[in-house]
């Protein structure tokens, strides 16, 4: 009798309801992309307040983005109304832990108002214990530190939990000596970081039984969305707070874990009716999302991994479009191609808050910024700074603003020492007050203090040096193309080798970014104009609010839901990325396969994939072929059309040929040169004769073509 049905379970199928109305006991909700599984939850939450088996501030329910806990308030809150104001319990497990850990700081040896710093922060903090040690930083780099710390909170491990082997991870067996004098060291600050959170949470819940079990009475139910991405440490503090009264229910799935490099583990969502013997499993089959066609397209594709549950998924929505595959030419092509397509969107009625583009790395949002910039299009970057904010942009512009003017002191001061160069605080003020006291802007300024004796003899030769650099720089420009420029600037004033020394993941980020700025800058020829269509670019920051195209990586859209989605990018070596490529293991394999099912299931109506022929790295036309997983999509729900010559059958041809993926470039085209390096995904080639426009780039990649090209073996 669906009038007895309270509003929030009303449109619910017959397991979400189950799921609602299990009130009792452990349950997990294990079901495909789609299939209602936050809504499930959303609604088993308003069903606990409104039945008032518990209050508001009696539940925990950790979403995994602090957006999905405002969505989860605002729709309880219309079933529920105000009582949802005192839902002090509903959030990340980042801002859950910060605010129990407010409460019993001085139990983890910290104050009440203790400061959370982060990555920035932490790296300075561990750069100064290591060198305060003795230890050379470059080759025991920070970064790597940090890593290792992060994971080791991940993992719920303390410096004394640490064994022999994580121990010998950093400096020849340091790693647990480093890792309690930073912990040491943010005690004295009364400061921690993000992965103290949870674990400082979870020591005084092993030492303080007592508080413990105050929060196992309070929380009568706890309420967990996508748990197949929790970490160690989640799952020990959830075991803990739910070990009492076992109301613990959580959402997931197994074909969604994709955060397995961060220490999510997703056996944790598999072993959950172990750890809650009697668990009431709940499976949903409909997805309410997408059309079958993108259903299918998704189920397919992720029928290729091995390590799954595998599951059944159908859904009564008429067909729609078939997932849209499209190869283009270039990286631009396919900017200029998207941008078309959300204009003729446009043009159909649709709203841009529904469009989204997801790409598999931040570099790539550069391009398609540059785009929707030229044509007035809105976008927003979300999950990450845009493109020219990011910090390793603005150091590699601040060098090339004080090339191109001097007295540009903003630009200066960001660089002076970055990379280190032993240049100080001290320095920096005796640059400062010589300045004011010349009227020189601050470069010019510096070289002046480099020939007093105002400065100690190593600040004033490396200022000299400097200084000696950019002059050099300066008369480079004159003579070289911008993006020849920049990479010289990076090498020579050590920026790349600071970033390799990182040797994290993070910092590879970074140099991919670097790569791509030179790439933004191949479509200029003077310093002068790419620093101007920057600025504009910059400015740009300050459009209206308005209806704006989504523009994020697949990592962050987890949960989210868009009409028209774009995938650019399919092409090996991009996605899958060349990392995990290179690491070649199935299982980094398998997680960037999820990774693609997680980004086409986000699509409601219409998905687009694209993959371009041809990308440009370090000023060489890198011919791509198309990503495994294009082909991996079954072909009855899928239309493949290309703007290139040679049409689909190439394509086709492309990939099925895996002995030799690019026998048939050789024939398509009269490539002069063509070589590959160790991995074939990376072959090179110095151009093609069916782009007159490009002769620029193709002479003079040819000049400097055969010292970048890596171990090369001719095939053309
Ligand atoms: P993901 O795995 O991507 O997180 P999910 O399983 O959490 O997906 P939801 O986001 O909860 O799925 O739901 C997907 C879409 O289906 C939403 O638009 C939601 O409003 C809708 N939906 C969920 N359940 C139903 C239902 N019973 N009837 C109609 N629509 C539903
Ligand atoms: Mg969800």
């Amino acid at each position: 009798d669906d009038s007895a049905v309270p509003a929030y379970a009303a449109t619910l199928n017959a397991p979400q309801r189950e799921a609602v109305l299990t009130t009792e006991g452990p349950v997990l909700m294990l079901a495909g992309a789609g299939t209602g599984k936050t809504a499930a939850l959303t609604a088993r939450l308003a069903h606990l307040v409104a039945t008032r088996r518990a209050w508001p501030s009696e539940i925990l329910c950790v979403t995994f983005t602090n957006k999905a806990a405002r969505e989860m308030r605002e729709r309880v809150g219309r079933h529920i109304g105000p009582a949802v104001e005192g839902m002090p319990w509903l959030g990340t497990f980042h801002s859950i832990g910060a605010k129990m850990l407010r409460r019993h700081a001085e139990l983890a040896g910290l104050q009440s108002n203790y400061t959370i710093i982060d990555t920035d922060d932490q790296i300075r903090l561990l750069k100064t214990l290591i060198t305060g040690e003795g230890l050379d930083e470059k080759r025991w780099p920070a970064r790597q530190l940090a890593g290792l710390i992060d994971r080791w909170k991940n993992r719920g491990l303390n410096p004394d939990d640490l064994d022999a082997v994580e121990n010998e991870a950093y400096a020849n067996g340091k790693g647990q000596r480093f890792y309690q004098l930073y912990q040491d060291r943010l005690k004295t600050l009364n400061a921690c970081d993000f992965g103290d959170l949870l674990l400082h949470v979870l020591n005084v819940f092993r030492t303080h039984r007592e508080v413990l079990e105050q929060y196992q009475q309070r929380f009568k139910y706890i309420l967990v969305d996508e748990y197949q991405d929790t970490n160690q440490v989640q799952y020990l503090w959830l075991r803990l707070l739910a070990q009492e009264r076992k109301n613990i229910c959580v959402v997931g799935d197994d074909d969604q874990s994709i955060y397995s490099w961060r220490g999510a583990e997703v056996a944790n969502i598999l072993k959950f009716e172990k750890d809650f013997p009697g668990a009431k499993i709940v499976k949903l089959e409909q997805n309410y999302r997408s059309t079958p066609h993108i259903l299918a397209a998704a189920s397919g594709l992720i029928n290729a991994n091995s390590e799954r549950l595998g599951k059944t998924l159908w859904t009564e929505l008429p067909a729609g479009e078939k997932v849209r595959v499209i190869g283009v030419w270039d990286g631009p092509e396919e900017a200029r191609r998207v941008g078309e397509e959300i204009q003729r969107l446009e043009r159909e009625g649709a709203g841009l808050d529904q469009v989204a583009i997801l790409v598999r790395a931040q570099y790539q949002t550069r391009e398609f910024e540059d785009r929707f910039i030229q044509i007035g299009m809105n976008y927003r970057i979300i999950g990450g700074f845009r493109f020219y904010e990011r910090a390793e942009i603005r150091d590699a512009l601040a060098y090339l603003r004080v090339i191109a003017s001097p007295a540009d002191d903003l630009a200066f001061e960001r660089i002076y020492n970055q990379p280190k160069r032993g240049l100080g605080a001290k320095t920096l003020e005796s640059m400062h007050r010589h300045a004011r006291a010349t009227g020189l802007p601050l470069a010019a300024a510096s070289l002046q203090l480099a020939d007093s004796d105002e400065l100690p003899a190593r600040a004033r030769g490396t200022i000299a040096n400097l200084m000696g650099q950019f002059l050099r720089w300066r008369e480079l420009a004159e003579t070289t193309a911008p993006a020849e420029l920049l990479r010289t600037v990076l090498a020579e004033s050590g920026y790349d080798a600071m970033l390799q020394a990182e040797k994290s993941a993070e910092s590879a980020g970074r140099a991919e970014n670097l790569s791509e700025l030179a790439r933004a800058m191949e479509e200029y020829d003077s310093l002068g104009d790419f620093l101007e269509h920057v600025a504009l670019v910059m400015d740009n920051d300050r459009a209206d609010d308005g209806e704006k195209v989504t523009i994020m990586t697949i990592h962050a859209a987890k949960g989210l839901e868009f009409d028209h989605l774009f995938l650019p990018g399919w092409e090996e070596g991009v996605f899958p990325s060349q990392r995990a490529l290179d690491e070649g293991g199935l299982a980094s394999l398998e997680e960037e396969r999820r990774l693609a099912y997680v980004a086409i299931t986000r699509a409601r109506r219409r998905c687009t994939i694209l993959h371009a022929a041809n990308r440009r790295i370090y000023g060489q036309w890198t011919s791509s072929i198309p990503s495994r997983f294009v082909g991996e999509l079954p072909a009855d729900h899928v239309t493949e059309e290309t703007t290139l010559t040679g049409g689909a059958s190439l394509w086709r041809a492309q990939m099925s040929e895996h002995e030799d993926p690019f026998a048939h470039l050789a024939r398509a085209q009269p490539a002069r040169t063509m070589t590959r390096g160790p991995g074939w995904q990376r072959a090179l080639t110095t151009g093609y004769d069916t782009a007159p426009h490009r002769v620029r780039e193709v002479t003079r990649s040819a000049a400097s073509f055969a010292a970048e090209a890596r171990s090369d073996i001719a095939v053309g």
